[in-house]
């Protein structure tokens, strides 16, 4: 939910906010860090607790929520965690979108069909998507973290890395405790993700509502206020009511990669005319739609044609591949079938340091890569397209090993 570039590597953005283990690289480094004194921290805290007094929080929420306040190491390691390798689109898919997840989530948008379409009359999201958030945030509901909400907020917000932030959002969790919405003593993800959404409390605090009418909005244990408060959100995040996400499509034989990206958008008919399909081969449909072209796995891999709903999801987080997730699962509860591009037999992740490789041989050639953090981000992409635009080759702006070989051909 944190507002982020659309490459952002995938692995990381979801580590960060999508639910426990979503899309989280298995290998990790960790750098150490050395905890504070109790005296440290307790000072701390007290300068933070007359800063949360003047905003208005009252003397009582402060006092149970930081009576016996500890900081925690393992939320700061966690945060440090530095994954070696980013998922490819195809390990995160087969992650994600298991069978067992696509037939619970059938069966609960039956069980809670009644609910379900209450909300969609009043914010306009259907079940499909509403189900679908729920079993990627938290395995609807399985996984709501497991680490104390404030001591966690503190100790994120008492490390300089990104205090202001962390500061934020313990204020916010402060405020919805203050309201009577949840207890003190709630657990959340290490970095305060909420309940069955996983929202942070920035969000939580915006978005969520009391959909069961009982004065409180808990997203731990109210079903109502979950699927409700997701609806709020993705509504006033630009969701609309009539539409869908995008669908996966099938491109000519030689089609122009340069026309992919979140950045163009052409009319459904123009791409009709540019002999794009759906994927069974059947013509796009006939709507006035802007649509732009998303190649998760570069040129050689699945296609995917993406409506104003997508950047909605993006909203709640700015992963691509989350965002396809979310779509692709939402159409499997509802019986659409599985992806028709295949997996590839060489489908491998590139490491962190090839991906620094690929930076810096870029930028040896003159090619703005944005620096060389060992992330894909949208600067990369742009200086690969840049690249490969002047080599000739299929311009899909993904890094592989392919790519990596090619570069290191070219010699510097
Ligand atoms: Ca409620």
């Amino acid at each position: 939910m944190v507002k982020r570039s659309f490459w952002l590597a995938a692995a990381l953005a979801c580590a960060a906010w999508s639910g426990p283990s979503e899309g989280r690289p298995a290998a990790a480094s960790v750098d150490p860090v050395s905890p504070p004194s109790a005296a440290e921290f307790q000072a701390w805290l007290g300068d933070f607790k007359a800063k949360a007094a003047a905003r208005g929080i009252s003397a009582e929420t402060l006092e149970r929520a930081f009576a016996g306040a500890a900081y925690i190491p393992r939320v700061i390691e966690l945060d440090r965690r530095q994954p070696e390798f980013t998922m490819t689109f195809w390990q995160y898919f087969d992650k994600v979108i298991s069978d067992k997840r696509i037939a619970r989530g059938r069966e609960l948008l039956k069980t809670h069909a009644g609910l379900l379409a209450k909300v969609e009359a009043k914010y306009g999201v259907p079940p499909r998507f509403l189900v679908a958030f729920w079993g990627l945030e938290s395995n609807f509901g399985d996984h709501t973290g497991s680490f104390p909400l404030i001591d966690s907020l503190a100790t994120l917000a008492f490390d300089p890395r990104r205090s202001r932030f962390f500061a934020e959002q313990l204020l916010a969790a402060l405020e919805i405790i203050d309201r009577g919405d949840i207890p003190p003593d709630v657990k959340a993800s290490w970095a305060g993700a909420m309940g069955n959404t996983q929202f942070i409390p920035s969000t939580y605090r915006a978005y969520a509502v009391d959909f069961d009418g009982d004065g409180r909005r808990d997203l731990w244990r109210s079903l109502p206020d979950v699927f409700a408060s997701s609806a709020h959100f993705l509504s006033q995040s630009g969701w609309r009511r009539d539409e869908t996400w995008g669908r996966e499509v099938r491109l000519p034989k030689g089609f122009d990669f340069a026309l992919s990206g979140l950045d163009k958008k052409l009319k459904l008919k123009e791409w009709q005319a540019k002999g794009v399909r759906r994927a069974d081969g059947r013509d796009l449909p006939v709507a006035d739609l802007d649509a732009a072209l998303v190649l998760p796995a570069g040129a050689d891999g699945p296609a995917f044609l993406v409506y104003g709903n997508y950047n909605t999801i993006l909203v709640w987080n700015r992963s691509i591949l989350y965002a396809l997730a979310v779509g692709h699962l939402a159409d499997r509860l509802v019986d659409k079938g599985p992806l028709r591009a295949k997996k590839p037999s060489n489908d491998k992740p590139l490491s962190r340091a090839d991906m620094r490789e690929i930076q810096r041989r870029l930028a040896d050639k003159g090619y703005d890569a944005g620096g060389q953090d060992g992330i894909a981000g949208a600067q990369t992409r742009r200086a690969i397209k840049a690249y490969q635009s002047k080599e000739g080759l299929a311009q899909d702006g993904h890094p592989d090993s392919r790519l990596l070989e090619r570069l290191r051909d070219d010699g510097n």
